[in-house]
């Protein structure tokens, strides 16, 4: 495919499954160097490493096992970044989390949990990696925020919350890099098809009785007009573009990919 990421360095959280793992095989096939992190079977992070190590003509990809709970742990994480990649060209903020109740018998630790990872992990790496950007003037931010990040639905609060929060986050640092050859954008996905999500259609077939494909359609694809999963490899196509040439312009925008979710 097209070298259009050739000779870039790029650090994408929460790489080892779903969004994340399409987006840093995308990229090392359009030329980047990579590094991964997130958590996984020590055999399903070694064949991600693999993998994506072969599309960039190495043993295995750099990996990284932060913990993005962990501030400190988000900052060493750059820091390995640098040293494996020789610096972070393209920042992807993609590791994220849920958990569903009504905001009233929300557990603490879950709320804190998702706004530690989904919203404030972002900022910390983006903190870490921004001043080599500016140093070798150029960079782009990619935040996978969500549908969630620019509408709500019930019993999401912190996962609504957390996305929200990216989406005003990547506006406000795209206005701080706005002069600069560097870009913030936020990418909301409607339902994506991963292991996780697609895990989600045989119990709820169940809960209401219905076939596979009713509950696919009328639950948990509601609010997608489409009534179809958006693939990985759609959204790390529009990160692709986000990362690569001719993508200067687009900053501090919410870039929606979703079958017409937010058009309703
Ligand atoms: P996934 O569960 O397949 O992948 C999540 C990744 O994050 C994994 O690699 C996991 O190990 C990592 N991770 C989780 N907690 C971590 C932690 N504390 N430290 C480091 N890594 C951690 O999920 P996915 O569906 O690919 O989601 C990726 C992103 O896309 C998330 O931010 C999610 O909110 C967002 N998103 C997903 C969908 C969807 O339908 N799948 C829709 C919209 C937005």
């Amino acid at each position: 495919m097209e070298q259009t990421l050739a000779g870039r360095t790029a650090l994408i959280t929460g790489s080892t499954s779903g969004i994340g793992h399409g987006i840093a095989l995308l990229y090392a096939q359009a030329g980047a160097k990579v590094m991964l992190n997130g958590f996984g079977k020590p055999e399903e992070i070694a064949k991600a490493r693999a993998e994506i190590g072969a599309a960039m003509g190495m043993a295995e990809a750099p990996y990284s096992a932060a913990d993005l709970s962990k501030p400190d742990s988000v900052r060493q994480m750059v820091k390995d970044a640098v040293a494996a990649l020789g610096s972070v060209d393209i920042l992807v903020n993609n590791a994220g989390i849920q958990f569903v109740a009504p905001i009233d018998e929300f557990p603490d630790d879950k709320f804190d949990a998702i706004i530690a990872i989904n919203f404030a992990s972002n900022v910390h790496a983006i903190t870490a990696a921004l001043p080599g950007m500016k140093a070798r003037n150029w960079g782009r931010i990619i935040n996978i925020a969500s549908a969630h990040g620019l509408v709500a639905s019930p019993e999401k609060v912190a996962y609504v919350s957390a996305k929200h929060a990216v989406v005003g986050m990547t506006k406000t640092v795209a206005l701080e890099v706005a002069k600069l050859p560097i870009t913030c954008n936020a990418i909301c996905p409607g339902f994506v098809r991963t292991p996780l999500a697609e895990a989600q259609v045989g119990p709820l077939a169940k809960a209401h009785n219905v076939s596979e494909q009713v509950a696919l359609e009328d639950f948990l694809l509601e609010k997608q007009p489409s009534k179809r999963w958006i693939e990985v490899d759609e959204v790390a196509r529009m990160a692709l573009y986000l990362a690569g040439p001719g993508s200067g312009g687009v900053n501090g925008a919410a870039l929606s990919i979703d079958g017409g979710w937010l058009a309703a």
